[in-house]
């Protein structure tokens, strides 16, 4: 809890996002409200199918909000036009997936300078990859690397373009439980080292030990919990 102050980066008033295909209305976000302060390390846990990658969408700015307020600093961040969307996406969030989204042609070093290129905050790349700890590792391809492996490069390339806000969905749920672990122990690390406001969303109540906060969703509601809330 080191480095957390008592200022807000995230606000959401009665966030609301309803699907509609033209038949079927799906009602994924309901009255969400939350802050979050710089610097905090969150945990959003909620069962598969309980709105959680549509509040990550809403939240990293890859969808628009139905109804309702989302605050970055304070900027609204609901009455964005796409463009400025995107503009927040590129230059606020880190996003770290659940299944690495490395691309398999370009090795290690590769994955990451990639996205340093297109940013213009871009922080040194080995120094990057030194503190994933992956050096020695740079010229692997993502086949030749173990899954805990590729999420490190995958957390790499979230934070080389230096976001304030690293968004994490299911970042474990395709690794055994010493590694998630140990993928969370990194995503610590960054929180408390360099300073990013840290959001993990998963399925998994092993991983709250790492959370300054914890927030469960359930049918697209969302509820601030106690650490003895789940045991
Ligand atoms: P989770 O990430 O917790 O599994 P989701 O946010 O993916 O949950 O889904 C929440 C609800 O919204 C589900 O009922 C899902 O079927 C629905 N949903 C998600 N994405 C879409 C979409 N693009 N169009 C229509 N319904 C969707």
């Amino acid at each position: 809890m080191g480095n957390v102050n008592n200022k807000v980066i995230l606000r959401a008033v009665n966030l609301n996002k309803i699907y509609d295909n033209g038949q079927v209305q799906t009602h994924a976000v309901k009255d969400v409200n939350f802050t979050v302060f710089e610097g905090e390390f969150i945990i959003i846990l909620g069962p598969s199918g309980s709105g959680k990658s549509t509040l990550m969408n809403l939240i990293g700015g890859m969808d628009q909000v139905t109804s309702g307020e989302l605050y970055y600093h304070d900027q609204a961040v609901h009455t964005f036009t796409k463009k400025a969307l995107s503009k927040y996406r590129r230059d606020t969030i880190g996003f770290v997936f659940q299944f690495y989204n490395l691309l398999p042609s370009l090795n290690c070093y590769e994955n990451i300078a990639l996205t340093a290129e297109l940013s213009k905050r871009a922080m040194d790349v080995s120094e990057i990859i030194e503190h994933v700890g992956l050096t020695g590792w740079e010229r692997h391809f993502p086949s030749q690397l173990s899954g805990g492996q590729q999420q490190r490069v995958a957390v790499a390339r979230a934070i080389v373009k230096s976001p304030e806000i690293l968004l994490c969905d299911e970042p474990t749920g395709a690794l055994d439980t010493e590694t998630s672990v140990q993928v969370l122990q990194l995503l610590q690390k960054i929180n408390r080292t360099l300073k990013k406001t840290v959001i993990v969303i998963s399925h998994d109540t092993e991983l709250l030990e790492f959370a300054d906060r914890f927030f469960e969703i359930r049918d697209g509601r969302l509820t601030e919990r106690e650490m003895g809330d789940v045991v």
